[in-house]
């Protein structure tokens, strides 16, 4: 099976760099500037470039509240940035040694029983395993230590 990591919307995040507001109805949090590793930004899908400012902001991943809604905190390269198309597992899902997957349904809730830390080589091949089954529509990935936001994937069109 063919997977797609989706961006972060693009004109969403142009909103933000803006100063529109967050999740959590504040605007970003500007100044915090990388240090070449562990900053991955969820629109290009990869590290915050080295001495680039980043913003910090609140990220709700789903189209409207109800209880499985997570709201948690992610980072976005501050300066422009190309939203992630490439081929393969992008950089964002090798930074940490594993992590947190979970399979929702097509209402935005957790599919109980697919949630499970995996190993980082091991992301897609428990993802395209979800999403075999095709009442699982997508799968979330976080940290599996801070629990952030890291990427959705699909399956790919
Ligand atoms: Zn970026």
């Amino acid at each position: 099976m063919r997977l797609h990591y989706e961006p972060m919307d693009s004109d969403m995040v142009r909103a933000l760099r803006a100063g529109g507001p967050d999740a959590n109805g504040q605007p970003p949090e500007r100044g915090a500037i990388s240090t070449g590793q562990g900053e991955p930004c969820r629109h290009c899908l990869g590290q915050v470039p080295d001495g680039a400012e980043f913003l910090i902001l609140a990220h709700r991943p789903f189209p409207a509240l109800q209880p499985y809604a997570e709201c948690g905190p992610i980072f976005l390269c501050a300066e422009d940035c190309a939203p992630w198309h490439g081929e393969g597992v992008p950089p964002i899902l090798k930074m940490s040694p594993d992590y947190l997957l979970k399979g929702y349904t097509d209402d935005h809730r957790i599919f109980y029983g697919t949630g499970r830390i995996v190993p980082q080589d091991e992301v897609s091949v428990y993802a395209a395993t979800l999403l075999d089954d095709p009442r699982v529509a997508f799968v979330d990935v976080r940290s599996a230590r801070n629990n952030c936001f890291q990427v959705r994937i699909r399956r790919a069109e």
